[in-house]
Parts: C-alpha cells; sequence; structure tokens
C-alpha cells in the first residue's frame, strides 16, 4: 500500500492569506502546506481521504488520473469544499462513489444541491453514489476498512484502519475501545495542530501521549498549524519513529 500525502496543513493551509507570520514566509518546500488529505492506493484502487478547497491542486500535482472514491472523516469546509472538482473523474469514469457518515452525506447534499439533483439536472454537474459509513467494518476494493470513531470538540469524525495502515485527523478525543481497533500498527497518522492547546484537535503533547499507548512502528502527524513552527525545527524535537507529515511525503506500508 502506497500513501501519499496530499496536504498536512490546518483549515487554512501555509501560507494563510495575508500572514506575515515567519513559518508563512518559509521558502521551505516542507513549510508550504494544503488543506489536509492523502491519496492511498493499493493493488490497482485509488482512493482519496477528503476533498478540500485544494483537491483540484493535488490531483493535479500527484498526477492522479483516476479515483475510485472518495471517503470523508467529517463536513468541515476544509475537507469538503472540492467535491465539484470531481468533475473531470466524472466525466472520464462516470459516477463517482463517495463514502461516508449519514450526517456527513446529508450535509454534502445540503451544500452541493446542484451534485444530488435528480430532476433537470445541469449537464455538466457531477454524479456521486453515497455510500453510508457506520461504525462497522466496510469493504473498499478489495479491502475491508475499519471505522475509527472520535471526537473533534462536539463533532463526531472518522478516522480509517486500512490493513496495518491508520489514518485519522481533527480528532480531540476518543474512547478507550475505539483505541482497541489502533492496535498492532504500522503506521498511525494522527493530527497534531500545534503546542498549545486546542479545543477540537489535539496538540503536540496529546499526540504524542496517544502515540505512546498505541506504539505504532511509525508514527506521522498532520492538519498542521504554522504556530507549531518551521518543519526541520518541530522535526529535530520529535521521539526517533515519529515524523512530522509534509505535502507529497509518500509512505509505503
Ligand atoms: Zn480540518
Ligand atoms: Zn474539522
Amino acid at each position: 500500500m502506497k500513501v501519499t500525502f496530499l496536504g498536512t496543513g490546518t483549515s487554512q493551509g501555509i501560507p494563510v492569506i495575508g500572514s506575515s507570520h515567519p513559518v508563512c514566509l518559509s521558502t521551505n518546500s516542507k513549510d508550504k502546506r494544503l488543506r489536509v488529505s492523502v491519496l492511498i492506493e493499493w493493488s490497482h484502487y485509488t482512493y482519496v481521504i477528503d476533498c478540500g478547497p485544494d483537491f483540484r491542486q493535488q490531483m493535479l500535482r500527484a498526477n492522479c488520473d483516476k479515483i475510485d472514491g472518495i471517503i470523508f472523516t467529517h463536513e468541515h469546509a476544509d475537507h469538503t469544499a472540492g467535491l465539484d472538482d470531481i468533475r473531470p473523474f466524472f466525466f472520464r469514469q462516470g459516477d463517482i462513489p463517495i463514502h461516508a457518515h449519514g450526517r456527513v452525506l446529508g450535509e454534502l447534499e445540503r451544500r452541493f444541491d446542484y451534485i444530488f439533483e435528480t430532476e433537470n439536472k445541469y449537464p455538466g454537474a457531477p454524479n456521486v453514489i453515497k455510500h453510508a459509513i457506520k461504525n462497522e467494518a466496510f469493504t473498499l476494493g478489495n479491502l475491508a476498512v475499519m471505522p475509527i470513531n472520535g471526537m473533534h470538540y462536539k463533532l463526531q469524525v472518522f478516522g480509517f484502519r486500512f490493513g496495518d495502515f491508520a489514518y485519522l485527523t481533527d480528532m480531540k478525543t476518543i474512547a478507550e475501545e475505539e483505541l482497541l481497533k489502533l492496535k498492532g500498527l504500522k503506521v498511525l497518522v494522527l493530527n497534531a495542530l500545534r503546542e498549545d492547546e486546542h479545543i477540537s484537535h489535539f496538540n503536540l503533547n496529546e499526540a504524542l501521549e496517544l502515540i505512546s499507548v498505541l506504539q505504532p512502528e511509525r508514527a506521522y502527524l498532520t492538519h498542521i498549524s504554522h504556530l507549531l513552527g518551521f518543519h526541520d525545527d518541530v522535526q529535530q524535537k520529535l521521539p526517533e519513529n515519529v515524523f512530522l507529515a509534509y505535502d507529497n511525503l509518500q509512505i509505503t506500508i
């Protein structure tokens, strides 16, 4: 399985528009972060987790010419606002499967009503096939995927385990019984916003604590704010098996 980090930034991305913060002005490409998303490829399958406002640019940058579907963690705009840009995939492939909690599917229908329109639909609008995810294993391609239920302050979010790989973002708390699903991982991806506490995201310490409880072979941090600091400085402070993810990073599991 190959995982490409399409974006590793928090909701505003880095640089933040109009910001003169040193991290926003950094010339290191690892300090430039699009909104958070990953491309997951195995056998001949290609899936994307989340479809934020940078989706078009991310698909171009990754040379992605086919997707088998999109899986959504939750409905926040930094994870969903790019849905219209599935059009090139729809024109080539036909209806695009989307997988999300029923509540998130409802939100997408409300925000992108023209995509879900069934009568007098504009011919240029894309079609999707809705798949509701419950907190139980579901199948993508030839693989069983296990949702991990978490809380983003008061909003439910799903993380996902694909074999020995798990991807969690926008989490602040995870119940004990859900943590049991994350034992024995080779790679864990986890959100870590900044050093200061945040009401709806793990900060760096909370992410590192969870990593030390779960003991994956390797962990990668994502959904990063410019306030966390320069990539190279933060990386030096991390434990040996923990890495700050950056855009275009590819890992093999
Ligand atoms: Zn987010
Ligand atoms: Zn969010």
